[in-house]
């Protein structure tokens, strides 16, 4: 990506805009799949979480198949789930793993180290994500008038290793795991859309959701039904595991499903995102 701004200080990027009056809009991301590719790290630890209980090991389709169905965003159900349609607990058929002895052998993948301990200790998978776009692009988003933040699913020392280590991002508007029920919920989308946006309403600039799966696209149809007011656009790319060649079918299927579920659009990048914003005129809420 060609950066269109030159960083110029290394320490905090503004989320919102300097001059006067709100946003001209709320941009919110999701992470997994669209701020990192998570094929060699979340989606490697499903994989191998679900080998390790059955000997077994799903292929990506499987995977793509149940996040499909819109209520799998955990990636320790998900497994659990794998683990249950792969028969296991049935008679003659292993037991399923107790719930925390899974989480226990999927952050024993993912982070290969103590989830809470120093990140550079860490050496699971989760040492294998690459960025999807960089810190400049942030700061174009600012420089636009954009507030923007994250709303994940992902535990929240993963969520902040991505994105203050990595990325360089000060102190990232961020809802993780646990700081709000699970999407397609979408308590935690309205509560940071309100932090950045103020009350939200027909006053107020819209608010746009980039995710990559099936649940992020409820989450935002969610969102709507209870601030039905609010304008809400539901932007969804498909997770960097479909963008290779070869698998342009599959990607075109999961696209369709993503849009059947109610996204206002397909982007085809992350870092294509500002282009399907509608930006509100800057302090249009004031009166
Ligand atoms: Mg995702």
């Amino acid at each position: 990506m060609a950066p269109a701004l030159t960083p110029s200080s290394p320490a905090s990027l503004p989320v919102s805009p300097s001059s006067g009056g709100g946003p001209a809009a709320v941009l919110l991301f999701d992470i997994d799949g669209v701020i990192r590719d998570v094929g060699a790290s979340y989606r490697r630890a499903i994989v191998e979480t679900v080998h390790q209980f059955s000997g077994q090991r799903p292929d990506p389709a499987a995977i793509d198949a149940l996040k499909a169905e819109g209520r799998w965003n955990n990636d320790w159900e998900a497994s659990l789930e794998l683990l249950r349609r792969g028969g296991l607990g049935q008679p003659g058929r292993r037991p399923l793993p107790a719930f925390e002895a899974l989480v226990e052998v999927f952050n024993g993948f993912y982070f290969g180290g103590d989830p809470d301990g120093d990140p550079s200790a860490w050496r699971g998978f989760i040492g294998q994500e690459p960025l999807l776009v960089e810190r400049p692009f942030f700061e174009v988003l600012s420089a636009a008038g954009v507030a923007w933040g994250f709303v994940s699913g992902a535990e929240p020392p993963s969520a902040r290793f991505v994105l203050q280590a990595r990325l360089g991002l000060a102190d990232p508007p961020l809802i993780a795991m646990g700081d709000a029920p699970d999407k397609p919920d979408p308590t935690g989308l309205l509560r940071l859309a309100r932090t950045l946006a103020g009350p939200l309403g027909p006053e107020a600039p819209p608010v746009a959701y980039l995710g990559d799966t099936v649940a992020d696209v409820l989450t935002v149809q969610r969102a709507r039904a209870q601030q039905p007011g609010q304008r809400f656009l539901s932007l969804a790319v498909a997770p960097p595991h479909l963008q290779q060649p070869g698998r342009e079918a599959e990607r075109c299927r999961y696209e369709a499903q993503l849009l059947a579920a109610g996204a206002d659009a397909v982007i085809p990048a992350t870092d294509r995102v500002a282009e399907h914003l509608p930006l509100a005129p800057r302090g249009s809420r004031l009166r």
